[in-house]
């Protein structure tokens, strides 16, 4: 029997886990693992995937996945030890009470003046944002890790200037299964920072304590921050803070990232252990008399010279070839002899314990975990966040309520950033920069400043900038509500009920939101890919957003609408969203088939519970997004702004033009007019219009009636038909310069300019194609 087969509300035992590579690793780090307990707690509504709880915590599955899953009916285990072992067996400790771990044996402090370096490790939803801004306070740099796109943030902890810290993605395992966790594993690895601050969810602690076994194994300094102390000792649950620390070797300080308890401590630990270079105690984390024990000490001893020369921690090392391990087998460069060797042993690991090796590492940490836990974590009585949360969800990810309330959130979103907030602060804003433009104007005049820097500055600049300016509260507005939903919780919730949807395209979940913000606007839906975890994902649905028609456009709609379709906005509009998104699910098929073969990510993703946004952070992230943004509108966006009125305000002979059809800009329009000409939109004015289209879509209009005069001046030069294609070339041809700019910070500039060029040859076609289309209908009437 397998996985999939269960119903709601079943539990079985693992029996095996099929799959391979980073997949099955996968599985198997995330606790799923021969012996262990599972049960399907329910299915999303549209049938797939499957939430199930495994070890106390909730992750959700796709059916395929499951189905390689192999499971036994669960015998009803004697639950009377349970009771007792919920009594709590020892005083327990307080938040910050002083630990024991003061090992000072190597005492052989590090220099005062060396810079501590301090990486900030733990699973995903643990807390890490949260620590992180306590840590650091506003004092922090946000960047990106060399060669990769992924948020890297470093800042000095509050208090020590002579110290950095590294927050690293959310990672589970230190198996590479995506770029994020290869990042994490690699900047511990290589980097070999002072110390490691390893947080650990408390309430979801033998998963947590997955990844913290792994990083002991690497010879760094670690202490242990227990997070989420105030959710488990409100439950009524505790940790034997002191005998954990026995037990894991190293400093564990329980505390409450969220509440402010608990930091002081840590921060005098970490800054401790790093100073003086305190190694974890404990590795050897297996029973001796398991058959594993003796087959990592083998492997050990075989592969002991090459870790050394490598620099690769040998306890670590070891572990990982014995997994199967590519990435350490390839850095261990094992000759055919020691190859073989290897093999021999992974081949005795699996007689001996009826698991792959892979699965034996992972269930001996596992048991390893169940023993400490059992020992010094006494589980709380009830626990009232998870059924908050069942409650919550079984309206938000309900059959029939998931997909019309998210439409009403997501709705409430768009409304209130585009129309209420958004447009406010948008209306505020681009007063100031009216009233700061008068004023300089009049200073202009008043020095008598030449034309071409007075135009340079007002029409270039100032207009341009203040243009592309006015996005900002959007981006800043429409990111308080996205940190909102994921910090809650509720966007693993859309990922879950939407992925069977959008893996029809060959996307997971998670895509949605970017995509639906696409609607909105490009450039924060470009922004928020950061956070999906597949980086084939995340490039896939950058190049698919622009597709999705953005509210800029709407003006361009309307001012067709009222010239060429009076009375018949709602049938055109929506024909316009649908061809949107007809072309978008198209398009996604031929990028699945072409340039991103294969699966979607596999989608093994934690359903955490419900919690209340820390406003701290939220506010942090709309701070960097702002930043963001603003860097990208002064370097990429100003040149372009400079550029586009260096070619409408000069001719050829680089004289001050008086007429804009003399301007370089009218002669480029005019090449381009006979491009055009097939779609019956030969004329210059129209390309102009298109052309200054690219640094806002809003200035196709009022270049239109500039070029074009008032009220009909445009129809009559165009027909219906032509104004029906302008408008679906409006519709699809290239996204503006801010939203480019925010592709080419993603993914570089060749993916930018190739977006630019291949949506102008989209649009050229689908234009054409509906041209031709009607011309023959026409006639055919
Ligand atoms: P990350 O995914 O690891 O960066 O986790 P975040 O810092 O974003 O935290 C996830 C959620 O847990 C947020 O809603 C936080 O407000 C909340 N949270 C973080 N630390 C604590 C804590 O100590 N106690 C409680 N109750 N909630 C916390
Ligand atoms: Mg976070």
């Amino acid at each position: 029997m397998t996985l999939k087969e269960l119903k709601a509300g079943q539990s079985c035992i693992v029996e095996t886990v099929g799959g391979e590579g980073a997949l099955r690793q996968h599985f198997l780090d995330m606790g799923i693992l021969p012996g262990a307990e599972i049960t399907i707690v329910k299915f999303a509504p549209m049938g797939d995937p499957v939430e199930v709880r495994i070890h106390g915590y909730e992750l959700s599955l796709r059916l395929d996945d499951a189905a390689q899953i192999t499971v036994r009916d669960s015998v009803k285990k004697a639950e009377e030890d349970k009771p007792e072992k919920r009594k709590s067996k020892v005083a327990h400790p307080n938040l910050g009470e002083p630990g024991i771990h003061h090992d000072k044996k190597h005492e052989n402090p590090l220099p005062d003046d060396h810079v501590l370096s301090f990486a900030l490790v733990g699973n995903q939803n643990s807390g890490k944002t949260t620590l992180f801004n306590r840590l650091t306070g506003s004092n922090q740099h946000v960047g990106n890790f060399p060669g990769v796109t992924v948020d890297r943030k470093d800042g000095a902890i509050i208090g020590h200037e002579k110290t950095v810290i590294t927050d690293l993605p959310g990672i589970y395992s230190m198996s590479p299964y995506s770029k994020e966790e290869i990042v994490s594993r690699d900047f511990v690895l290589d980097n070999k920072p002072d110390a490691i601050i390893n947080i650990v969810d408390s309430t979801n602690i033998e998963r947590n304590l997955y990844l913290t076994m792994q990083l002991l194994e690497t010879e760094r300094p670690v202490v242990v921050a227990l997070n989420m102390m105030d959710e488990l000792t409100g439950n009524g649950g505790s940790v034997d803070i002191n005998m954990m620390e026995q037990i894991l070797g190293v400093p564990v300080v329980p505390i409450s990232a969220a509440k402010n308890q608990g930091i002081g401590e840590l921060i005098s630990h970490a800054i401790h252990i790093a100073k003086y270079c305190e190694k974890p105690l404990e590795q050897d984390f297996c029973a001796p008399e398991s058959p594993i024990h003796s087959s990592i000490h083998a492997v050990e001893h075989l592969i002991e010279e090459k870790a050394k020369s490598t620099g690769l921690p040998l306890r670590f090392a070891a572990c990982k070839a014995l997994e199967g391990d590519e990435l350490i087998l390839n850095q261990l460069d094992l000759d055919e002899n020691e190859k073989d060797l290897l093999e021999h042993i992974r081949v005795k690991v699996e007689k001996k314990s009826g698991l792959d090796p892979a699965a034996a590492v992972a269930d001996m940490r596992f048991t390893y975990i169940m023993q400490l836990v059992g020992s010094c974590v006494t589980k709380p009585v009830q626990n009232k966040e998870r059924e908050r949360s069942e409650k919550v969800d079984r309206i938000l990810t309900g059959k029939f309520t998931a997909i019309p309330i998210f439409i009403l959130i997501m709705a409430a979103v768009f409304f209130l950033t585009f129309n209420v907030i958004g447009a406010g602060l948008q209306w505020l804003l681009e007063q100031g920069i009216d009233t700061l433009t008068k004023w300089t104007e009049k200073a202009l005049v008043a020095a008598n400043v030449n034309d071409v820097i007075h135009s340079l500055i007002i029409d270039g600049i100032f207009e341009g900038v203040g243009s592309v300016l006015s996005f900002l509260p959007i981006v800043v507005v429409m990111f308080f509500f996205l940190s909102l939903l994921e910090d809650s919780g509720y966007i693993a919730r859309i990922a879950f009920f939407m992925d069977k949807l959008l893996r029809k395209i060959g996307l997971s979940g998670r895509s949605i939101v970017p995509l639906l913000i696409g609607f909105g606007c490009t450039v924060p839906a470009v922004m928020s890919t950061r956070t999906l975890p597949s980086d084939r994902d995340r490039k896939m649905t950058i190049i698919l957003t622009p597709f999705m028609s953005c509210t800029a456009k709407l003006p361009i709609y309307a001012f067709f609408v009222s010239s060429f379709f009076p009375g018949q906005g709602g049938l055109v509009m929506t024909g316009l969203y649908l061809l949107s998104i007809v072309i978008g699910i198209l398009i996604a098929f031929v990028y699945k088939k072409l340039l991103f073969k294969g699966e979607a990510a596999p989608f093994v993703m934690e359903l955490p519970n419900y919690r209340l946004p820390s406003i701290r952070s939220t506010l942090q992230l709309m701070w960097e997004k702002a930043k963001d943004f603003l860097q990208k509108a002064f370097s990429v966006i100003l040149i372009a702004t400079v550029v586009v009125w260096f070619l409408q305000s000069f001719d050829t002979r680089f004289n001050l033009v008086t007429d804009s059809q003399t301007s370089i800009m009218a002669l480029i329009a005019g090449f381009l007019a006979p491009v055009m000409k097939p779609l019956g939109l030969g004329d210059w004015r129209i390309t102009t219009s298109l052309i200054s289209g690219f640094m806002a879509k809003e200035s196709v209009v009022s270049v239109l009636e500039v070029l074009f005069g008032a009220e009909g001046g445009i129809t009559a030069v165009l027909g219906t038909v032509e104004a029906g294609t302008l408008l679906i070339f409006s519709l699809l041809y290239t996204p503006c310069v801010a939203a480019i700019a925010s592709v080419k910070r993603e993914l570089g500039w060749k993916w930018a300019a190739a977006l630019v060029v291949w949506q102008c040859i989209l649009a050229w076609i689908v234009s054409f194609l509906f041209r031709i289309l009607m011309l023959a209908i026409g006639g055919a009437l």
